[in-house]
């Protein structure tokens, strides 16, 4: 069975885009023009993943996001404009997954498709992969240990937890207030300076050159993502 992608935008390029390439890779493209469309081809398709614009002739995609979070938990990946950081933290904290700027490439697009459906199976099968391996790191969970290459890496319990969280979301996006939540708890939301100092002690430990990341990559004014596959 292909994957079903469910594209809402009313822009034509971007369908016409979508539907030149989506299908020649094995997707399967259902499209809709408005929210109310949308909305309902979730409901009756029941796609794999959601490709959504932010800007929607009938209503906001924010209210698409939390219509379809009221019983869907069905990848997200928005697509937005170039300029619109605060609108995608603020989509990604009402239960998108993912993001795409505009405009993006074939390439882009099909890594972001993989990497949400890789989480979703992910999530079907028991979680006995208990070590957890990118390029040079390699993390034992059940031993609590990192390494990079044979050497192992003293983290110290916050910084462990970070890491662990951005693996947990390997190749997604985690907005600042995501991070905070699942590290420090819920009453920790407003505090982003300390998150950035945690940050830049992990680079320091984990990466080849801190200073241009290949692992923990900066999504500028959104928030932290853990290198894909
Ligand atoms: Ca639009």
């Amino acid at each position: 069975m292909n994957p079903r992608v469910l594209l809402i935008e009313d822009d034509p390029r971007i369908r016409r885009f979508l539907r030149a390439s989506l299908p020649t890779q094995g997707y399967e493209l259902l499209e809709a023009g408005t929210g109310h469309e949308g909305l309902s081809l979730a409901a009756s398709q029941v796609p794999d993943i959601i490709l959504l614009d932010l800007g929607l002739p009938d209503m906001e995609g924010i209210e698409v996001i939390r219509r379809l979070r009221e019983w869907s938990h069905t990848p997200i990946i928005i697509l937005s404009a170039r300029g619109q950081e605060r609108d995608k933290v603020v989509n990604l904290d009402a239960g998108a997954d993912d993001y795409l700027t505009k405009p993006f490439g074939v390439g882009e697009l099909l890594a972001r498709i993989r990497a949400a459906l890789r989480r979703t199976g992910a999530g079907e099968e028991d979680k006995t992969a208990d070590i957890f391996t990118l390029e040079k790191l390699r993390v034992d969970f059940d031993r609590r240990q990192v390494f990079r290459e044979e050497e192992e890496i003293h983290l110290t319990p916050i910084e462990y937890k970070l890491l662990s969280v951005l693996i947990k979301h390997q190749g997604k996006v985690v907005t600042h207030r995501q991070l905070l939540k699942e590290v420090w708890g819920p009453s920790s939301v407003e505090q982003h300076p300390y998150l950035r100092i945690f940050i830049l002690n992990l680079r320091r430990k984990l990466e080849d050159n801190p200073t241009r990341p290949h692992y923990l990559i900066t999504e500028p004014g959104v928030g932290y993502r853990l290198r894909g596959e």
